[in-house]
């Protein structure tokens, strides 16, 4: 008797879902608004792409109480002297969606078909969107390595925080890889909804709604004809369209473009 009590019981805890471990997040350094945070980051050297553009960073562009936060990868060669980002090429075919959507954003933007890098677009774009890019540096004729975004990634988060957008729309693979931290098949991957997280201050992290479209660059490598220009027009106008559906939905007071 007492042998077959002795005989070990089984344990139950085997069968209970293992937990999983939190999310390992959190800011190292912090600012408190986007103007200290560019103070110091107009020549950071934090990484070794400071080396490849001589600490000289390209800054964000746009509104800083901006609802949509658009997020490149790295700045091209025209970005870099310029200091801008989205002012090069595929700056250029993110006019020519933007005025594709015109209906979604500004009216005004219609005006400009045909001549869609014309200044008073990227005026609009400005007045409707905060841009910036997952690493600020100009990497030269090389992509930017795992350890160089995720030197830049800290000030990203802060800047998404600073910034309080109510979606992120993440241009390319690297962009969105930087936001979800996850491996991500952006030619699979696109045009679908994801969820950043993002440190917070009283929570461990606050959520931020993702579309993931492919890089303007991918599609002028592809060609403007290419099912990768119609795609990224198409996926454009259903993350503007979600954005207006869930601020119909939140009762948001947007005025809708
Ligand atoms: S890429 Fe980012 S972290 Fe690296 S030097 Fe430039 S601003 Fe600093």
């Amino acid at each position: 008797m007492d042998k077959a009590k002795k005989k070990a019981a089984p344990k139950m805890d085997k069968y209970k879902a293992k937990k999983k471990a939190a999310p390992k997040i959190g800011f190292g350094e912090r600012f408190g608004s986007l103007e200290e945070l560019k103070k110091e980051f107009r020549t950071c050297q934090r990484c070794t792409l400071s080396e490849e553009c001589a600490g000289r960073t390209t800054l964000a562009r746009g509104d800083h109480a901006a609802e949509i936060m658009i997020v490149g990868e790295s700045p091209g060669e025209e970005e870099f002297r310029e200091g801008t980002p989205f002012v090069g090429p595929s700056g250029g075919f993110l006019c020519y969606a933007m005025v594709a959507a015109h209906h979604l954003i500004d009216p005004a933007l219609a005006d400009y078909a045909g001549d869609e890098e014309h200044p008073e677009v990227h005026q609009i774009i400005d007045d409707n969107f905060y841009i910036t890019n997952a690493v600020m540096c100009y990497p030269g004729d090389r992509k930017p390595t795992t350890r160089e975004y995720r030197a830049c990634r800290n000030r990203l988060w802060n800047e998404i925080y600073l910034v309080d957008p109510k979606m992120i729309i993440a241009l390319g693979k690297q962009a969105a890889e930087s936001l979800l931290s996850r491996p991500v098949a952006i030619t699979t991957e696109h045009g679908k909804m994801f969820k950043a997280r993002i440190p917070g201050l009283v929570r461990p992290y606050i959520e931020y709604p993702v579309m993931t479209l492919v890089h303007p660059a991918f599609v002028l490598r592809e060609g403007e004809e290419s099912k990768w220009a119609v795609r990224f027009v198409q996926d454009l106008d259903l993350a503007l369209t979600t954005y207006h559906k869930t601020m119909e939905i939140l009762g948001g007071d947007h005025d809708g473009g």
